[in-house]
């Protein structure tokens, strides 16, 4: 790679490792950033960069941002557009990094290794019609998103830093451009399998295989079969995934291949949001018309998911094709169970149960009927669950739901632990704030206005979503009427 004549920065603690860019040139396309006209840092995770091993006060300064607007090069980047291809909505499309570029593998201190991405730095080979570019907005939704996911403790890309590129993008209106640096485990996705695929490439794909087992399953190398064990782990980590999103009420929005990460992390935060009442059917981005990606369908989207993947492999699972498909279904028939069973496991800590019996299913079952019918929230109800004395409106009054309660007390009086540690185990699975999605807009609707600190508040709150914290009681308010229906965008 040719810097030669960048201004390259060495001093704050980058250490890269491009292992991606020593995989078949097919798979990506080297360039650089576009360069910005005045880059702006208007958040930076001080955190997370010094988890990186970053220097966080030198990077919070000039020279954050002109790394972090792509007008710098980190010292040892090898800046790349991946290719991929994907599902979207069910149908095939080749497509790319169209907006972002990967400048690197930062290995920390620990020894870990984090690509590290810039999201909106300009066109790409894999661009089509795109401006390659990204809104101030959606590039602080994905933040802020993100860093709540990692708050809640399930497997999320992080965001490091937003700068603001001092030029405008145009979509429906004119938007201030910004750039969105994305920490994540890998990039590699089910659409980058599919892409290989596509176009014929066997011997990329096993390259691709062994890269991802040893980047993300290593203790799977040696296993009989191991791209069978490929399916397997990356089925089970989207399973727990899929799991931990519906137990807070996670709506990712744009479930299409291209957007699941083989890693298991929560990965591109479009039009994703929390559900406030519970109702399997919610549905928030104002593309999906079908309600492809609703809250109770995530599990059975991730299954097709996994199937387009398994489909990418067959040809490395067996030589016989017969043999091939019969391994991927086996595997793939087992997701509804393992499913059923990790989601279920999670809902008995959420109301408190250490042990299994029976008729926990039902149990919990008829709970989200009864949350259903009266309407209730979903994050209030099962966090006031755990109170001594719970509050008096909806759904604790309803009398399906009194009924529903001498149940579940007669249930948990049937364990031995105690009623204490029932309430603290509730506590530490039920989040007692999400990022609603009126505070979301109200924070981002702040920050378009140059006023950071309605944004900044609301991280804090999200980062220690099960503390019990009375000073952001107003935080736990479910939206007014007046926002009501909430609608997200796909917004580039
Ligand atoms: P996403 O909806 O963010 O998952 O993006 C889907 C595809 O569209 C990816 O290949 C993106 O790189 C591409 N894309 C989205 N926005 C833009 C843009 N403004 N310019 C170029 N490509 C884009
Ligand atoms: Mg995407």
């Amino acid at each position: 790679m040719n810097n030669s004549g960048r201004n390259t920065s060495p001093r704050p603690g980058w250490h890269f490792d491009n292992s991606y860019t020593r995989l078949p040139e097919y798979l990506y396309a080297r360039l650089n950033p576009v360069p910005v006209a005045a880059p702006k840092m208007v958040i930076f995770n001080r955190a997370l960069a010094q988890d990186l091993g970053l220097d966080a006060g030198l990077l919070a300064g000039e020279e954050g941002a002109a790394v972090f607007s792509g007008n710098r090069l980190p010292a040892g980047a090898e800046p790349i557009a991946q290719a991929y291809a994907g599902h979207q909505f069910g149908h095939f499309t080749v497509l790319g990094d169209g907006r972002a570029l990967l400048l690197g593998e930062q290995i920390t201190p620990h020894g870990e290794r984090f690509d590290i991405q810039l999201k909106g730095s300009g066109r790409t080979p894999y661009s089509r019609n795109g401006d390659g570019r990204a809104a101030l907005g959606p590039m602080l939704r994905e933040y802020l998103i993100s860093e709540a996911m990692q708050g809640l403790g399930i497997p999320t890309t992080r965001s490091l830093a937003v700068v603001l590129t001092g030029e405008p993008v145009y979509r429906e209106t004119t938007l201030p451009g910004a750039i969105l640096t994305r920490v994540a485990a890998s990039h590699i996705r089910v659409g980058t399998f599919e892409y290989l695929a596509a176009h014929k490439k066997p011997d990329g794909l096993r390259i691709l295989a062994e890269y991802t087992l040893r980047r993300h399953f290593p203790d799977q190398i040696e296993a009989e079969n191991p791209f069978l064990a490929l399916l397997q782990a990356v089925q089970e980590r989207q399973v727990s995934l899929v799991a931990r999103w519906l137990l807070v009420g996670f709506i990712h929005g744009v479930m299409n291949t291209d957007n699941m990460a083989l890693s298991g992390e929560s990965i591109d935060y479009g039009p994703c949001a929390f559900m406030d009442r519970y109702d399997p059917a919610t549905v928030f981005s104002s593309i999906d018309h079908g309600g492809r990606y609703a809250y109770g369908r995530q599990p059975f989207i991730a299954q097709w998911n996994l199937s387009r993947f398994a489909e990418t492999l067959l040809p490395l699972l067996n030589e016989n094709e017969e043999t091939a498909v019969e391994l991927a279904n086996n595997c793939l028939n087992a997701f509804p169970e393992l499913f059923r069973k990790t989601w279920l496991s999670g809902m008995r800590a959420k109301l408190g149960l250490f042990n299994e019996e029976e008729e926990d299913a039902a149990l919990v079952h008829d709970f989200l009927a009864c949350l259903q019918q009266a309407q209730a929230d979903y994050t209030n109800t099962l966090r006031d669950l755990a109170l001594e004395t719970p509050p008096d409106g909806p759904p604790f009054r309803h009398p399906a739901f009194i009924e529903w309660q001498q149940r579940w007390q007669l249930r948990q009086s049937r364990q031995q632990e105690p009623i204490q540690a029932s309430r603290e185990l509730m506590d530490a699975h039920n989040p007692a704030v999400i990022p609603r999605n009126h505070r979301v807009e109200a924070a981002l609707e702040a920050a378009g206005r140059g006023d950071y600190a309605v944004l900044e508040t609301l991280l804090e709150v999200v980062a220690r979503p099960y503390d019990h914290r009375p000073e952001y009681a107003a935080y736990r308010e479910p939206p007014p009427a007046s926002s009501q229906p909430y609608r997200t965008f796909c917004g580039t």
